[in-house]
C-alpha cells in the first residue's frame, strides 16, 4: 500500500520548504498559493493546507530550487508602486529601471499632453507608469515581440492605462511621428557576458538582454534613430549597463544631442544616460 504523506499546516509547509529554498521566498510562494497576506501566515501557523494547495506549493518550491525566478512562478512583480503581470516572454522588472520614470517625471511631471514613446516596452512597465503618472500623456509603446505586447496589453487593461501598442523593430513602424520624450530599457548585455548564464537571467528572454559584442548595438540604433522622432526640445533617456555610460554619452554626442548627462541608480552606478534634441 502506498504511504500518503500527511498534508502539513502552514508552519510545517514552511519548515519543509526551508530545506530547499530560502525562507523569505518560501513565504512569498505560500502566500501566492493561499492567496493571502503575510499576516495570515504569521497569525495562523496551524492552518492545514488543502491537498491541492500542498501539491502546488511543493511543485513551486521545487521549480524555485531548480532556478526559476520567483516573478515567473507567481506571475507578477511590483514596479513603481504597481503590480505588473509577468511571464517568461518578458524581462522581469528591476528597481534600477525606476530611475527612468523619475527622470521622466522630473522633466515632464509639470507638463500636460506629453507625447511619450517607450521602445522595447516588454511588460509595459515604463509606458503604463508614465501614462498613469504624467498629466494627459499620449503614450506609444513598441516591441518587436508579439508575446511581450500581449503581456503589456494585459497590464494596461488591468491598470486602466490607454497606451497605444505597436508591433515593430525600434522606430520602423512609427512613420514620421515625433515625441516629446523617448525612453527605452533596451537589451544591453554583451553577447558573451557570463552573467547571461547565471541565476534568474538564464530564464529571461535572451532577445531582451543581449545586444552584440559590447552590448551597444541596440543602444546605438536607438540613439541614431531618435532625432527623426523627437520634437525640438524633446528628451531621450536610455537605461544601459554599469560600464556603458561613457560609450552612450559618446553616441549621443555624435548624434548631435545637447545637455548630455548620466544619472546614477540606487547602487550609485551610472545607469541612465540621455540628452535633449534641439532640432537641426
Ligand atoms: N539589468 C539587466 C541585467 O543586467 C539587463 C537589462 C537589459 O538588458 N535591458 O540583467
Amino acid at each position: 500500500m502506498a504511504v500518503v504523506d500527511p498534508v502539513p499546516d502552514v508552519a510545517g509547509a514552511l519548515k519543509w520548504a526551508r530545506t530547499h529554498i530560502v525562507l523569505a521566498e518560501a513565504r512569498i510562494l505560500l502566500r501566492y498559493v493561499l492567496q493571502c497576506p503575510a499576516s495570515r501566515l504569521i497569525a495562523f501557523p496551524e492552518a492545514v493546507l488543502g491537498v491541492a494547495e500542498w501539491a502546488e506549493f511543493r511543485s513551486l518550491v521545487e521549480r524555485r530550487e531548480a532556478g526559476e525566478p520567483i516573478a515567473y512562478l507567481t506571475g507578477e512583480r511590483e514596479f513603481f508602486g504597481r503590480s505588473f503581470h509577468i511571464t517568461p516572454a518578458v524581462l522581469i522588472p528591476r528597481p534600477d529601471t525606476e530611475l527612468l520614470v523619475e527622470l521622466a517625471m522630473a522633466h515632464f511631471g509639470d507638463k500636460r499632453g506629453t507625447r511619450v514613446l517607450d521602445l522595447g516596452t516588454g511588460s509595459g512597465i515604463l509606458a503604463i507608469t508614465l501614462m498613469l503618472d504624467l498629466i494627459e500623456a499620449d503614450v506609444t509603446a513598441v516591441d518587436r515581440s508579439r508575446e511581450a505586447l500581449l503581456v503589456a496589453m494585459a497590464n494596461a487593461a488591468r491598470l486602466g492605462a490607454s497606451v497605444s501598442f505597436v508591433l515593430g523593430d525600434w522606430f520602423s513602424a512609427l512613420g514620421e511621428e515625433r515625441y516629446h520624450l523617448i525612453v527605452a530599457n533596451p537589451p544591453y548585455v554583451a553577447a558573451a557576458d557570463p552573467h547571461l548564464e547565471e541565476g534568474d537571467v538564464r530564464f529571461e528572454p535572451a532577445t531582451a538582454l543581449a545586444s552584440g559584442p559590447q552590448g551597444l548595438d541596440d543602444l546605438a540604433a536607438i540613439v541614431s534613430g531618435a532625432p527623426a522622432h523627437l520634437e525640438p526640445g524633446g528628451w531621450l533617456f536610455l537605461e544601459h549597463g554599469y560600464d556603458q555610460a561613457a560609450a552612450v554619452r559618446g553616441l549621443l554626442t555624435d548624434a548631435g544631442f545637447s545637455a548630455i548627462a548620466s544619472w546614477k541608480d540606487l547602487a550609485g552606478i551610472e545607469r541612465v544616460s540621455g540628452g535633449q534634441w534641439l532640432g537641426r
